[in-house]
């Protein structure tokens, strides 16, 4: 008989909540990545850096995925969490990608805010607090949630269902 032993190694699964940070693998959504301003500004476009880090809003009908059908999963543009799928991304004609949910809750995280004299809710990413774009509810668009994700394209890397090795940019669709 060799319970004595398992009642010790029982409690390992409490220690889990002390995990630093860190030791997270790389994309995974649970990960926290905490980067300084500058890092952010040397691993980022101005235009991404914009968007992402001061929440800023790309123009609509300007960027890469607002009429995007391709399956896959899109990632966050900053740390590569995956954030949304192409299976609740619907067209909104709003000129910005649509999702009617996050790939799962907790991916992402809610901010109210009330800048530019609006009341809005704020997407940014759970992991590596970006910021996404909006969430707006309640506008009649047929979906399950009639919520509506408007997330900037310069936020998100779709890596698509087919192809996940992504070879080189020459990527002209
Ligand atoms: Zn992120």
């Amino acid at each position: 008989m060799s319970i004595f032993g398992n009642s010790i190694f029982g409690h390992n699964a409490t220690d889990l909540s002390t995990t630093a940070p860190e030791a997270a693998p790389a994309g995974s959504p649970a990960a926290k990545v905490a980067k300084t301003d500058a890092e952010w500004r040397e691993e980022l476009t101005p235009e991404e850096y914009h968007v992402l880090r001061q929440a800023g809003t790309e123009r609509p009908f300007t960027g890469e995925y607002w009429d995007t059908h391709t399956a896959g999963v899109y990632q966050c543009r900053a740390c590569g969490a995956e954030l949304f799928t192409s299976n609740e991304k619907f067209d909104s004609h709003c000129g910005w990608p649509s999702f009617w949910a996050p790939l799962a809750e907790g991916n992402v995280r809610y901010i109210h805010d009330r800048t530019l004299g609006m009341d809005r809710v704020e997407v940014r990413c759970a992991a590596c607090d970006s910021h996404l774009g909006h969430v707006f509810e309640g506008e009649g668009y047929g979906t399950p949630t009639d919520q509506r994700y408007c997330i900037n394209s310069v936020s998100i890397r779709l890596v698509p269902a087919e192809d996940p090795q992504v070879s080189g940019p020459g990527d002209d669709s």
